[in-house]
C-alpha cells in the first residue's frame, strides 16, 4: 500500500499472521506410570503456546530420560519408540516458541543438569528481566553456559546455593531472579511448580486420581488427560509434589497480582479457565463492551478467525447485528510453508483466509479481531473483504492499541514496528484501509473482566503493552543490556 504512514519494514512473510506470540507452555505430572506419554498429551493441548520446539524429561526412580526436538509435539512425541523409552512415574515437558536468537536444540527445554544431589530439570514460561545481568555475574564467577536461554541462570544459581535441601536451593535461586516466570522442575521423586510473586503467567494444579498430581500452564492440558482442576498456583507460591502430597511455600514478600491481561484477550485457549474465569466468556464480554463503546450501523458481524470469534459473538449479541462466518480459515497452512515464491507471496493472506463471498457481497461489514500488531494482516483482510464485494468495512479490535513491547514472555516487535506506537487510531484506520477503526478502551477491557474500571497507579493486571506501565523492574533494559544476545560471548573487555 502506497501510504506515507507505511512503516519501512512492511515486508513480512505473508503467512505470518501478525500476532504477538506466547513463548512457552509447561506441563508436569507425578504419580502415574508412563508419565511421559501424559506429558506429551498435555503439551499437545498447549501447542498454541509454542510451536517451534518441545521437550520432555522423565524420571523412573533411578534414572532420568529425555527427548528434545524442533517442531510440533505431535511430530516428535507420538512415536512408540520415543515414548516407550521415557519410562517412569514423573515427567515434565515444555513447548517453546523461539524469539530472538537461534532455534537450536541446545535451547530446547526442559534444561537438565547434574548436581551433587542428583539430576534436576527445569522448564520455564515467561521471561527473566535481569537474566543478562545475572549471566554476566555468573560467567565472571566461572559458570559455563551451554544454552542462550534466560532460564539457564536458574540452573547456575541452584549450583551456587551450595547448602540446604533441593527445594531450599531452588528457592534461593529464585530470590535472585526478576521477571515473569511459571516454572515446573523435576528432581528425584518430586516435581516442583513455581509462579513469580506477581503471577504474570498462568500455572494450574490438577489431580488425575488419588496419587497423580499435574501442573500445567492452562486447564485445557488437564482436560486432555482427564485430570480435574484443583486450583491455580498462587502468585509467589512454590508447590512440591511427591505423588502423595502437595506442599506449599510462600517464600517471597507479597506483591500485587499482575496477571497478564492479554492471556484473556488472545494467548490462552478459549476452552481454558484462568484464575477462575472462563477465557471464552471473558472474550465474549470484551465483544459486548466493544459494541457499547464503538457501535456502528452494519449488516453483518464477521470474526477474523479464529481468535476474533468469541468477541465477535459478544459484539453481535450486544448490537443485534447478525453474526456470520464471512471469512474462512485454512487450518492446514503451517509454519513449515516458509519459503513462498513471488507468486505465493502475492497471494498473501489468501493462503490462510478466504472471504465467504456470498455472505459479504453488498453488505456493510464489521470485522472483529483481537489485536493489530504491525497492521500487515489487517490491511490484507480488509482488502480481501472489499474485493469480495463488501459495501463498507469497519474494523473493531478487542484489545486496546498495542503501543509497547512486552518483556514478560511474549514475543513483541520493537515499539517502532508497532503500528499503534507510531500512529493515532484514525491514522491506523487509514493505513489498514477500513472505513472506521475502533479499539476497546483500557477501562472497557477492565469492565469486561468484571472490574468497575482500571485503577490508575495500581492496575489490577499487567497491561504494560497497552499502557506502558511495567509492573516488574526491567533491569537489563535499564542497564542497556541487550536481552536478545544471551550468547556465550562476553563483551570485549569484560
Ligand atoms: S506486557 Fe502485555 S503481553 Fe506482556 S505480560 Fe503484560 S499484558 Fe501480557
Amino acid at each position: 500500500m502506497n501510504d506515507p504512514l507505511l512503516p519501512e519494514d512492511f515486508s513480512s512473510n505473508p503467512l505470518d499472521d501478525d500476532k504477538l506470540r506466547e513463548e512457552c507452555g509447561v506441563f508436569g505430572i507425578i504419580g502415574k506410570e508412563s508419565a511421559a506419554a501424559m506429558a506429551a498429551l498435555g503439551l499437545h493441548a498447549l501447542q498454541h503456546r509454542g510451536q517451534e520446539a518441545a521437550g520432555i524429561v522423565s524420571f523412573d526412580g533411578e534414572q532420568f530420560h529425555s527427548h528434545h526436538a524442533l517442531g510440533h509435539v505431535g511430530e516428535n512425541f507420538s512415536a512408540e519408540s520415543i515414548i516407550s523409552r521415557m519410562i517412569g512415574p514423573a515427567a515434565i515437558g515444555h513447548t517453546r516458541y523461539a524469539t530472538t536468537g537461534e532455534t537450536a536444540l541446545r535451547n530446547v527445554q526442559p534444561l537438565f543438569a547434574d548436581f551433587d544431589f542428583g539430576g534436576f530439570a527445569v522448564a520455564h514460561n515467561g521471561n527473566l528481566t535481569n537474566a543478562y545481568s545475572l549471566r554476566k555475574q555468573l560467567v565472571k564467577r566461572g559458570c559455563l553456559f551451554r544454552s542462550t536461554t534466560d532460564t539457564e541462570v536458574i540452573i547456575h544459581l541452584i549450583a551456587m546455593a551450595r547448602t540446604g535441601s533441593i527445594v531450599d536451593r531452588f528457592i534461593s535461586a529464585l530470590r535472585h531472579i526478576e521477571g515473569a516466570y511459571s516454572l515446573v522442575a523435576l528432581a528425584k521423586n518430586m516435581i516442583i511448580g513455581a509462579r513469580d510473586p506477581y503471577g504474570v503467567r498462568p500455572l494450574v494444579l490438577g489431580k488425575l486420581d488419588d496419587v497423580t498430581y499435574v501442573l500445567a500452564s492452562e486447564t485445557c492440558a488437564l482436560d486432555i488427560i482427564g485430570a480435574d482442576f484443583v486450583r491455580d498456583i498462587e502468585p509467589g507460591e512454590i508447590v512440591v509434589l511427591d505423588g502423595k502430597t502437595v506442599q506449599s511455600f510462600h517464600p517471597f514478600a507479597p506483591a500485587p497480582s499482575k496477571f497478564c491481561i492479554f492471556e484473556y484477550i488472545y494467548f490462552a485457549r478459549p476452552d481454558s479457565s484462568v484464575e477462575g474465569r472462563s477465557v471464552y466468556e471473558m472474550r465474549k464480554n470484551i465483544g459486548v463492551e466493544l459494541a457499547k463503546e464503538s457501535p456502528i450501523e452494519a449488516d453483518i458481524i464477521v470474526p477474523v478467525p479464529d481468535s476474533g470469534t468469541p468477541s465477535a459473538i459478544g459484539y453481535a449479541e450486544e448490537s443485534g447485528i447478525p453474526f456470520d462466518l464471512g471469512i474462512i480459515r485454512n487450518h492446514y497452512v503451517g509454519r513449515t510453508f516458509i519459503q513462498p515464491t513471488d507468486r505465493i507471496r502475492h497471494l498473501g493472506v489468501k493462503l490462510k483466509h478466504n472471504a465467504n463471498r456470498r455472505f459479504i457481497e453488498g453488505k456493510r461489514v464489521i470485522l472483529v479481531d483481537d489485536s493489530i500488531v504491525r497492521g500487515t494482516t489487517s490491511t490484507k483482510i480488509v482488502e480481501m473483504v472489499r474485493a469480495a464485494g463488501a459495501k463498507e468495512v469497519h474494523m473493531r479490535i478487542s484489545s486496546p492499541p498495542t503501543k509497547h513491547s512486552c518483556f514478560y514472555g511474549i514475543d513483541t516487535p520493537q515499539p517502532e514496528k508497532l503500528l499503534a506506537h507510531n500512529y493515532t487510531v484514525e491514522q491506523m484506520g487509514r493505513f489498514i484501509g477500513a472505513d472506521s477503526l475502533a479499539f476497546i478502551s483500557l477501562d472497557g477491557l477492565y469492565r469486561a473482566m468484571g472490574e468497575t474500571k482500571r485503577q490508575a497507579g495500581m492496575p489490577q493486571y499487567c497491561d504494560a503493552c497497552f499502557s506502558g506501565d511495567y509492573p516488574i523492574s526491567l533491569t537489563d533494559l535499564n542497564a542497556n543490556e541487550n536481552q536478545g544476545v544471551l550468547s556465550f560471548l562476553a563483551k570485549a573487555g569484560e
